[in-house]
């Protein structure tokens, strides 16, 4: 007891010494699957919040269920980015963006749905304030919600550069490599107070994010992994693990970056009845066959504490 209170007061002390507030650059895993729709690991989504901002990457099924195990309002998003236009990374949307404007706890937001991404970003929000176009008329009209909470607030950009400088937290988008016809496609670096993370979207193998990645304390990373005799004999698995990053070049490029800890997130598994998928550890010794630093195999609520001199990694940030 005393002990712990001791390292509890010295962890608080080192923080305050350090001029960083205890968790305040936080990440959080709300999805780490892929289109399988299965309950353990929601579609892509992850919060980063970094001192006074709240900042949603990607919105996968689900997102809104992981929000609310964690005790974050929707309305309290102040942005939320996205990669590329694959549904296992968007199809969250109208769920936060109409849940999120119900003025109930989990809810309650009053300004306007702020999202920023790739070019079509814009569209894909005109179009989907069409398609809701019914339930804003009758919720306005029934419950009285503010119309600011529900207006839309979408930007696009074609470029790599800045794209959100707010309170001290800049994001910076650069171009990935999801492959010839999967375009556009981004990953994300988010810098706050001397630290970073790194949130890679969909990707192969990608010389702009390795040097966009130069110095970032926290790298999340895709990853792929295919049962190697299905692999062989199975063109369509072929064409996938084309899109994706292998764990044996995801680790030859944590060994080059030495984050003080690579993450991944978006595993995808190929297999079938016939040729097991292969699993998490199957990752893990693969990845290590090329890096042994510091290494976290996500998980759905699997939360990041980023300081300057290591990321601590929280199991669970549902658990109190
Ligand atoms: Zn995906
Ligand atoms: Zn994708």
């Amino acid at each position: 007891m005393r002990i712990g209170w001791c390292f509890a007061f010295l962890s608080a002390c080192i923080a305050a010494a350090s001029g960083a507030r205890a968790q305040d650059f936080k990440v959080t895993l709300l999805g780490t699957g892929t289109p399988f729709p299965v309950p353990d690991r929601f579609g892509a989504a992850t919060l980063v919040e970094a001192g006074q901002e709240k900042l949603l990457f990607d919105v996968g099924r689900g997102a809104t269920i992981r929000l609310n195990q964690i005790s974050v309002p929707i309305g309290a998003l102040n942005a939320v980015f996205l990669t590329h236009f694959h549904s296992d990374h968007t199809s969250g949307i109208p769920d936060l963006w109409l849940t999120g404007w119900i003025q109930r706890y989990y809810g309650n937001r009053k300004n306007p749905f702020r999202i920023i991404g790739p070019t079509g970003t814009v569209a894909l929000m005109q179009n989907l304030e069409r398609a809701y176009a019914d339930d804003i008329r009758i919720r306005y009209a029934d419950e009285k919600n503010p119309m600011e909470g529900v207006a839309i607030a979408p930007s696009d950009y074609a470029n790599d550069g800045v794209v959100y400088d707010r309170n001290g937290v800049k994001v910076t988008a650069f171009e990935v490599n999801h492959g010839d016809l999967i375009k556009p496609a981004y990953g994300y670096r988010v810098d706050y107070d001397g630290r970073s993370v790194v949130i890679s979207g969909d990707t192969k193998y990608s010389e702009n994010l390795e040097q966009h990645a130069q110095g970032a304390t926290l790298v999340i990373h895709e990853v792929a992994m295919a049962n190697q005799e299905y692999y062989d004999k199975t063109p369509v698995v072929q064409y996938i693990m084309a899109h994706h990053i292998t764990p044996e070049e995801a680790g030859a490029l944590f060994a080059r970056l030495q984050p003080k800890l690579a993450a991944y997130t978006h595993l995808v598994f190929l297999g079938s009845p016939a040729y097991p998928a292969p699993r998490v550890a199957d990752v893990e010794r693969k990845t290590r066959e090329k890096y042994a630093g510091p290494l976290a195999l996500g998980t759905d609520l699997m939360a990041f504490d980023v300081r300057r001199d290591e990321v601590i990694v929280i199991p669970d940030a549902s658990k109190k």
